[in-house]
């Protein structure tokens, strides 16, 4: 077997098998390396998927932006056939409700004009009108289920909402990073599963080549690093742990599945909404179900975790978001019994992902995907093949960042945004919506 190859992907995540798309087609000979058994079965196997273009930042929404462009053409996309089937885009749209805590949506809205994302300013009647069983009375900032405060109204309704009728989810994260996977290996790139990367050789202070099991041993110049919750564990086996001004941190989000309240008017969102007064979003599912989850909270705190040892079973704080929705739809009734997800965040200071180049030469980094990037992938997979592609043909991102243009919104944005080195970015919200 041919050991050499021009690039090594970490991970088979959403991200790392986009990468591998970006640069096979580019023409690079490349390998994507994964410790479990196929695509897409670490952390996005778990995401919830939501497709959205509202962040804080202009880079953040142009993106996103871009990527929900590539959602809503999957086929044409990915190219090829899967045998294991395509995901589906679900375009239900996105209502995000007005709250104190995002200003209104003020900067959402200024930001959509400006990248012409389409939306529908909706007021609280208009919401009311299609979601009859909500109530719309301000409770945030949200706190804990035993503080005397819980479910106190804290001043007036709430002033309505935006509706962003482009957005949606994809019904099955897994299962894109796979078609991600068929795409690349139609471009002609490798993937090898079941095989941790336990060791980087470095060689005159650019990458060499890693060993996988310990053992074998696998030669490249270039090593992208797209571990996912392990990002920071890998960038430690390349000897760069603390070189980034921009740190990462390993948070644990648990999400629900709920039964959609009986009564037939009553029924509940079709679309996905984000409410940012209690904190709580919901997204639609299969069979009469949602999921929801908190978008976190001051009052909740974060827990941050080691990525090889940590607890999947649902915590008891995973029913404080629930509590807090039910104050906004009266009718769900708390449930007995709670099933759901738990998995882990890759998060970065500002909740801004890191997609850079790094101190090692031929060492580059798609990490710290603060809990927001599935829906960038497609994009972000063409972006570092940009980025990747310059810096290896002499550019100096560091000095003089490589400009990307998002062909489909027809716009450039500078990669210093995303660099490692940057200030933390006092614009994100700091928080998974960043
Ligand atoms: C619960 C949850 C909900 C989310 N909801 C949303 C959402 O609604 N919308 C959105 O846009 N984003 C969402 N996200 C974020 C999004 O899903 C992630 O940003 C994205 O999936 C990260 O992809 P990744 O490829 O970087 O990581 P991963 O999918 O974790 O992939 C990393 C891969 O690296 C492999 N790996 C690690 N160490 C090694 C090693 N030593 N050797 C070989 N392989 C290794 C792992 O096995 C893994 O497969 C959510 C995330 C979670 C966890």
């Amino acid at each position: 077997m041919d050991n050499r190859f021009d690039a090594v992907i970490i991970g088979a995540g959403i991200i790392g098998s986009a990468i591998g798309c970006g640069l096979a087609r580019r023409g690079w000979h490349t390998l994507n390396v994964d410790r479990l058994e196929t695509a897409g079965q670490g952390s996005t196997s778990s995401s919830v998927a939501i497709v959205r273009s509202h962040y804080s930042t202009l880079e953040g929404s142009a993106l996103a932006w871009e990527g929900t462009q590539c959602w809503e053409d999957w086929r044409g996309h990915i190219g090829t056939d899967d045998p294991a089937g395509m995901a589906e885009f679900r375009q239900t749209g996105v209502l995000v409700l007005k709250t104190d805590g995002n200003d209104n949506l003020g900067k959402q809205i200024a930001l959509s004009d400006a990248l012409q994302i389409p939306y529908q300013e909706w007021s609280t009647e208009t919401i009311q009108a299609k979601l009859p069983g909500w109530k719309f009375h301000r409770f945030g900032p949200p706190v804990l289920s035993d503080d005397p405060q819980f479910g106190q109204p804290t001043g007036s309704d709430l002033n309505g909402g935006v509706f962003f009728p482009r957005a949606g989810y994809c019904n099955d994260p897994r299962l894109a990073a796979h078609n991600l996977q068929a795409a690349a290996q139609a471009a002609g790139a490798e993937f090898r599963f079941n095989s941790t990367v336990s060791a980087i050789h470095t060689r005159d202070g650019r990458t060499e080549g890693l060993d996988l099991n310990g053992s074998e041993t696998i030669r490249t110049p270039v090593i992208v690093n797209a571990a996912g919750p392990h990002s920071a564990k890998i960038s430690a086996l390349a000897g760069i742990a603390d070189s980034s001004a921009i740190k990462t941190r390993v948070i644990r989000h648990e999400y629900v599945r709920l039964t959609r309240p009986d009564s037939p008017a009553n029924k509940g969102a079709e679309f996905v909404t984000f409410d940012n007064d209690v904190c709580s979003y919901t997204r639609p599912d299969l069979g009469g179900t949602f999921l929801s989850g908190s978008e976190g909270t001051e009052a909740e705190g974060e827990q941050t975790q080691d990525p090889d040892d940590f607890d999947r079973n649902l915590s008891d704080a995973v029913m404080e978001p629930i509590y807090r929705l039910a104050q906004r739809i009266p009718s769900l009734g708390i449930p007995n019994n709670v099933s759901g997800i738990v998995d882990l965040w890759d998060v970065s200071d500002d909740w801004i992902p890191i997609y850079d180049c790094s101190d090692l030469a031929g060492f580059y980094l798609a990490v710290g995907t603060s809990g927001n990037q599935f829906k960038t992938a497609p994009a972000v997979g063409e972006l570092m093949a940009e980025l990747v592609s310059a810096c290896e043909a002499g550019h100096d991102h560091d000095r003089d960042p490589v400009q990307f243009h998002l062909q489909r919104i027809d716009r450039s944005i500078g990669l210093e945004f995303f660099s490692r080195n940057r200030k933390i970015n006092s614009t994100s919200s700091f928080s998974v919506m960043a």
